[in-house]
């Protein structure tokens, strides 16, 4: 957990705290101020006409302020052989000053070291969001032990463990509320500033806060397996990776500089040879190393994506890198899985059917099936093993579990290997197949409890499509123009009874894990830039193949938060058709910045060479379009793509 920047920072998390406090503690922002505070005292002293040593020695001051640390990062990065354009800047603020322009000199140190702190403020409020997210679990936590209350480590808190959570305190663990009332506060892992209701049956999550109430918490997962720590883990893993037009802009930039210094050198030269007076040769040349400078088309492409990564940060999608944003925007076809993305993370168990010659009872099919999935994180399982805890069933220990991705699990209980998994794949004779088939017309899954080979019975399921889910498949047929696809392992007609009630018209069903992945591949291969979007292992393969993979985050599964590209932490399938919209809102945003300074360093170059543009201008001009790019990047950490 070091290599990432957020988490080097051992600072407490700077989330809600003032905008002003957290700018004030950058040195970025602290020394542009002073830059511009002495500046200010310069010029003033300068047009009140106070004795020359005097503002010459507070405009160098200006210059050292605001000029001391670009100089040093400069020269250490050409230590290392690459040219750095804000040593640029600071040589050509120099040679300003060498010609006696200490004015202009000193408005570029102090524009660009604002442009600077501009650049940190973004990429500090980005951190600020991605850490809210990360290692908000408390130390401790109370536990209710046979002898009473004790205070006990977060980390050896086992599931079952009773924990009592008091007012305002941090909860230590994922769980279900077993008694009590209080309003959570679930800001740190779903971005939602409101708190949230919770009495007994309720879900909660560590590291967020309770509020005014007392609650009586049942843990659920074990501390490293927490919705928290797997995001938290994940976030760690990815790099800091740069985006792909970052990195092009960086390669084009070393040849850029490279030129710019060659030019600026005969454009000192050849004017001097020509028998050019020195004073109007560096003038001209100063002016042009200042106007071809690149600062604007670096700052056009990070601080726009950073600022969209916080933004999606804060309304719980976590986009792992900026080349997982450029390539959200160009999604043209979204394909999504049926259980546990769509539907709801749990189906309820609404039919056991038992096979007479089998001699179960229904409550021991449900037992040994149940016993048999507990180890298992599909959702079906899941359901399975809540139905039976329901009916007061005890669970037996297992041996030798293995699950077969897409098809079921098999596990050995006593003497008996037990299998639960799908109809298709654990083939089944004319009695079981009529009754699934009766229960597959009606729109149900069905898994088949087979135990020692002979099929036991059969169990019906029920998933209730998630909220909004019609709504974001029809948002996102219109963003991409195109019809999503149900990719799903579950049989056909529960696939179109689901596709139906949410309005997707393309179904594929009955699907293996390889087959989602050749399904994948051919759209790919067709041309389209394909965003899968999952929940559990199943659907591991197929995200890899896909252009951009998005997960569940409280649903998934570690391999499949670990697989994705993003990752939507409050399982809101709202978030899906809003992170492509922001993404491309992104995209735009770079191309125009991409636009803006390319513009202005063509006219103000052609103007300097063909014509004579004045030193000030020309400052004005390469700043102005700095600053102007790097705040139409801030634009996107506004929250315009949510709300819709
Ligand atoms: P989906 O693609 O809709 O998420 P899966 O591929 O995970 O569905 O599962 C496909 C089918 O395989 C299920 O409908 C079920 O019949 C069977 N199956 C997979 N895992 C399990 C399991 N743990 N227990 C029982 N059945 C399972
Ligand atoms: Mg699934």
């Amino acid at each position: 957990m070091t290599s990432h920047p957020v988490l080097q920072d051992a600072r407490p998390p700077a989330v809600g705290r003032p905008m002003r406090e957290r700018a004030w503690s950058l040195p970025e922002v602290r020394w542009a101020l002073a830059a511009s505070g002495l500046f200010g005292c310069a010029a003033a002293a300068h047009l009140l006409g106070k004795p020359a040593w005097l503002y010459w020695g507070l405009y160098l001051a200006c210059y050292v302020a605001g000029g001391w640390q670009p100089g040093l990062d400069g020269l250490i990065a050409l230590r290392r052989r690459s040219l750095d354009v804000d040593l640029l800047m600071v040589v050509a603020a120099l040679g300003a000053a060498a010609i006696g322009q200490i004015f202009d000199g000193a408005l570029l140190i102090v524009i660009f070291a604002t442009s600077g702190a501009l650049e940190a403020l973004a990429t500090k409020r980005t951190e600020d969001s991605v850490r809210g997210l990360l290692g908000l679990t408390p130390e401790t936590a109370t536990r209710i032990g046979d002898s009473g209350e004790e205070l006990v480590g977060t980390a050896e808190l086992a599931v079952g463990d009773l924990l009592l959570i008091r007012p305002g305190e941090r909860i230590g663990g994922d769980g279900v509320v077993v008694d009590g009332a209080s309003a959570v506060d679930q800001a740190t892992i779903t971005g939602e500033p409101l708190p949230v209701d919770k009495t007994a049956g309720d879900e909660v999550f560590a590291g967020t806060v309770n509020g005014t109430g007392t609650l009586w918490v049942r843990v659920q997962r074990p501390s490293a397996d927490t919705v928290i720590s797997r995001i938290g883990a994940m976030v760690a893993e990815a790099s800091a990776s740069k985006a792909r037009t970052q990195l092009f802009i960086e390669k084009v930039e070393q040849r850029y500089s490279a030129l710019m210094v060659a030019a600026t050198i005969a454009l000192l030269t050849i004017p001097l040879l020509l028998g050019s007076d020195l004073r109007s040769a560096l003038l001209r040349a100063m002016t042009f190393m200042i106007v071809a400078s690149p600062c604007a088309l670096v700052l056009s492409t990070m601080p726009p994506l950073l600022a969209a990564i916080a933004n999606a940060g804060r309304h719980g999608v976590l986009v792992k890198s900026a080349v997982v944003l450029e390539k959200l925007a160009t999604v043209s076809r979204v394909a999504l899985d049926k259980t546990g993305t769509l539907t709801l993370g749990v189906p309820a168990l609404t039919g056991i059917h038992v096979r007479p010659e089998s001699g179960f009872g229904r409550a021991e099919l449900l037992a040994l099936a149940a016993s048999a999935e507990h180890p298992s994180e599909h959702p079906l399982a899941r359901a399975i093993v809540a139905a039976a805890r329901d009916a007061g069933l005890a669970l037996r220990p297992t041996v030798s579990f293995t699950s077969a991705p897409g098809r079921g699990v098999r596990a050995r209980i006593g003497d008996d290997t037990v299998e639960v998994g799908s109809p298709g794949q654990l083939g089944d004779d004319a009695t079981v197949g009529q009754l699934v088939h009766t229960s597959e017309r009606a729109g149900r899954t069905t898994v088949i409890v087979r135990v020692n080979g002979a099929t036991a019975g059969v169990l019906e399921l029920t998933a209730h499509p998630r909220d909004g889910a019609a709504d974001a498949v029809a948002r996102l047929e219109s963003l991409t123009g195109t019809t999503p696809l149900l990719l799903t392992g579950d049989n056909p007609q529960a696939a179109s009874q689901l596709a139906a009630d949410v309005g997707i018209a393309d179904v594929h069903a009955a699907l293996l894990p390889e087959d989602k992945v050749a399904i994948v591949r051919g759209l790919e291969a067709d041309g389209a830039a394909v965003m899968f979007v999952g929940d559990g292992v199943n659907d591991a393969p197929a995200m890899a193949a896909a252009r951009v993979a998005v997960a569940m985050g409280r649903t998934g599964s570690d391999l499949t938060l670990q697989t994705a590209d993003a990752v939507i932490t409050r399982d809101e399938l709202r978030a899906l058709p809003a992170i492509v919209a922001l993404a491309r809102r992104a995209r735009r945003v770079v191309t125009a910045n991409l636009l803006i300074a390319a513009t202005f360093i063509v006219v103000l170059v052609g103007w300097d060479l063909l014509g004579h543009l004045p030193l000030p201008l020309g400052v004005a001009g390469h700043e102005g379009s700095t600053i102007l790019v790097g705040l139409n990047g801030l634009r996107l950490l506004r929250d315009r793509t949510w709300s819709a």
